[in-house]
């Protein structure tokens, strides 16, 4: 299906309503060369000052090691795969910002990952240090991919094409520009939207929307391929997916536009050193409040304790973020810290 403007479908959603549809944010801004650019403008990088050491802290422990890794459960998926077309809702955590939804009679996966380092030189790349939580040959049939943007944790290029040959109907969903990365590889099924765009797949809705952060894979492509958060919306459940952002108020006005959410995939790693990544990432607190102006009722952390990153020690992002959403008023249960392959019905 063509992609429809969202305001379009908004005012077609709000016939009837005396309550006026919020106004929505997009398309995604760009600069004076055309490269895409956050909502709140230009936002400096950390200079060699903050980069070049950091770099070396993350050749250190990719020779000393690190601990903390969170736990592992491993998933033959033969539920997800008798669930596949019938309505039990479920979320699994295959590891990092890797997960396998199931709603409203489709089933999807979110920034799919199953190689070993997220890099173009594996063997120089971060240590991955996790399994992911399935075998990639033990999926049921997807439906459609989610990718959020092309950083090499979340657009792996060996996992999507072994996805393409092993489900030819599944259709990849980008944000724009990222679609030639994949069809140059022999990946056909693929759609590029603009924040604020949607397009149909089964009884489901996919819209991409605005997150800060940017985009990257060689050295002089910075910000040239859009990056988004998407909203998944069907008659049943409404699924938000955070991919890689940082605090901003982004949250605020998808909620208001698009929310409130059964269920919000939220990053709460890759937050120190701070002045390197605070623009970018959220840490555990502010997934927690992004979680709560999207108007989320449940809140899935994901994107930490997989790969080797950030300074953050590996086992603190979650304990953080279970004490914030306590503080928060999240009962346990939807706030869940999720094993690597667990699966939790939402
Ligand atoms: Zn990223
Ligand atoms: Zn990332």
């Amino acid at each position: 299906m063509k992609p429809v403007r969202l305001v379009t479908l908004l005012a077609s959603l709000a016939l009837g309503s005396a309550v006026a549809a919020e106004p929505f944010p997009g398309p995604a801004p760009r600069d004076a060369d055309g490269r895409f650019l956050n909502r709140a403008g230009p936002i400096p990088q950390a200079g060699p000052s903050v980069t070049f050491p950091f770099f070396l802290r993350r050749f250190g422990t990719s020779v000393t090691g690190r601990e903390g890794e969170p736990a592992w459960l491993g998933n033959d998926g033969a539920f997800l795969r008798e669930n596949a077309r019938h309505s039990v809702p479920t979320v699994t955590w295959i590891g990092h910002a890797t997960l396998l939804v199931q709603m409203d009679h489709v089933t999807f996966l979110t920034d799919p990952i199953w190689s070993d380092s997220p890099s173009p030189i594996p063997f120089l790349g971060p240590e991955r240090f996790v399994a992911p939580g399935m075998r990639i040959e033990d999926l049921p049939p997807i439906d459609f991919v989610l990718i959020s943007h092309d950083h090499y944790d979340h657009l792996d290029i060996p996992t999507l094409t072994e996805l393409a040959e092993r489900h030819p109907e599944a259709r990849f969903l980008v944000p724009l520009g990222n679609a030639e990365l994949l069809r140059s590889e022999g990946i056909e099924r693929v759609e590029e939207l603009d924040w604020g765009a949607s397009t149909s797949v089964g009884g489901v809705e996919a819209v991409s929307v605005p997150v800060q952060h940017w985009g990257r894979r060689g050295l002089f492509d910075s910000r040239e391929r859009l990056w988004s958060g998407w909203v998944v919306r069907g008659a049943e459940r409404r699924f938000y997916f955070g991919g890689d952002s940082g605090y901003s108020r982004d949250y605020r006005d998808v909620g208001a536009a698009l929310g409130p959410f059964d269920l919000a995939a939220l990053p709460i790693g890759a937050y120190e050193p701070e002045a390197m990544m605070r623009p970018w990432h959220l840490d555990p607190e502010q997934a927690v409040q992004a979680g709560r102006e999207l108007g989320a009722r449940r809140i899935v952390p994901i994107h930490y304790g997989t790969f080797d990153l950030s300074d953050e020690p590996l086992d603190e992002p979650p304990r953080r973020f279970r004490a914030a959403a306590e503080a928060a008023g999240f009962a346990a249960e939807d706030a869940p810290v999720l094993r690597v392959g667990e699966t939790l019905r939402f």
